[in-house]
């Protein structure tokens, strides 16, 4: 993965005596090789997360984008005053600078969305995401884990359609995007997606006087789609309210399982999603095809497992059945659990047997020796 890469070049954190780390800054630095302005010199204002011993840098910028300049790209350094954080009209002014021409903004209470597609389209999928970060924060807070409030305003861009959302998408995504409904960007901060009353499955099922909601919950395909798109805007909620953060090592499995355990959609509902925590049929049917013992001790301690074709699907199924079971049957345990990776930090230490330690330190005892108790409880599920 391109991040861990660029991350590795930050694990040595600096000793100066004038470490940047924690200040207001304006850097300038030279594009990388490969962007379009390769070689020009680029300035960004925001927060210094981390300064390796060589120089380089880890910015967050003031709309959460996150910039890694290596030591060797560097230029001049401005300390800034501390100052309050932007409003979402202001993050706004500046993403539709960024964007191209024709995109409008909507702002909701905790979301800044960009859109060139419908107002109505961008108000429906801001009041999903508004009822989605409220039930979060409240999910969470039941077990006494206390999450913070998102310092700015979430980004959502929203493109009209899919062959301009995949122009956008593929130098990020790569081919993988052609699958792909929407994606949050662990460096932007941004979720992207598309107009889904626009994809091929719900094409015709919109007009008349059908609102948004009524459209999507009219369409049985649509279940997938919002599911997906709730998912990855339950990542970005994950990594902006402190249960994670940005670059830290947060195991996949269980970033992915917090994901898949909100992505319940619910489509009786014309928000077509209200469901936090229900069963995910879908993951459960290819948990019950594919559960084995050594894959739900391997998605702990190896992150590849749902990198590789080969066995990503299974093993988000085991991710999904391991995160289900601990958040239902063992709350105390697991909100510890959440609260001990939460304290990472960007580019701290991670190993297997750290991992290991981590969950046993929670859990009591290793993910083995709750294998039986997890198998009897997910297996009587309907
Ligand atoms: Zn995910």
């Amino acid at each position: 993965m391109l991040v861990a890469l660029l991350v590795a070049a930050l694990r040595l954190p600096s000793a100066a005596a004038e470490d940047l780390t924690g200040s207001r800054v304006q850097v300038t630095f030279e594009a990388e090789a490969g962007d379009s302005d390769a070689g020009r010199q680029r300035t960004c204002e925001g927060q210094v997360l981390v300064e390796a011993l060589d120089g380089g840098l880890l910015v967050e910028e003031d709309d959460g984008q996150l910039q890694l300049i290596p030591a060797a790209r560097r230029g001049e350094v401005q300390r800034l005053p501390e100052e309050a954080m932007p409003t979402p009209a202001e993050v706004g002014r500046k993403l539709l600078a960024d964007l191209p021409a024709g995109f409008q903004l909507l702002t909701t209470r905790h979301y800044c969305i960009c859109f060139d597609t419908s107002r109505e389209y961008a108000s429906w999928v801001g009041a999903v995401f508004e009822r989605l970060r409220s039930g979060f924060a409240t999910y969470f807070r039941r077990d006494g884990l206390e999450l913070t409030a998102p310092p700015r305003p979430l980004v959502v861009v929203i493109f009209a359609d899919r062959r301009r959302y995949l122009e956008h998408a593929e130098p990020t995504l790569g081919t993988a995007s052609s699958n792909v409904i929407g994606y949050y960007n662990l460096m932007s901060n941004r979720v992207t997606t598309y107009d889904l009353t626009g994809s091929d499955l719900l094409r015709g099922r919109m007009g008349g006087r059908q609102s948004v909601g009524q459209a999507i919950a009219s369409s049985p395909a649509a279940a997938a789609l919002v599911a997906t798109l709730v998912h990855e805007a339950t990542h970005q909620l994950a990594f902006n309210t402190g249960l994670h953060q940005r670059l830290a090592p947060i195991p996949v499995w269980l970033s992915e399982g917090v994901a898949m355990y909100f992505e319940t959609p619910d489509l009786r509902a014309t928000s077509g999603w209200r469901g936090i925590g229900m069963v995910n049929q879908q993951r459960l049917a290819r948990w019950r095809e594919s559960h084995r013992r050594e894959l739900l001790a391997r998605i702990l301690v190896d992150d590849e497992v749902f990198r590789d074709p080969a066995t990503a699907l299974d093993a988000y199924a085991e991710a999904w059945g391991l995160a289900f079971f601990l958040l239902k049957t063992r709350r105390k345990e697991s909100a510890d659990y959440l609260a001990r990776l939460g304290r990472r930090g960007p580019v701290s230490d991670d190993s297997p047997q750290q991992r290991l330690a981590d969950f046993e330190a929670a859990f009591g005892g290793d993910v083995e020796s709750l294998e039986p108790a997890l198998v009897r409880f997910l297996s009587q599920l309907r």
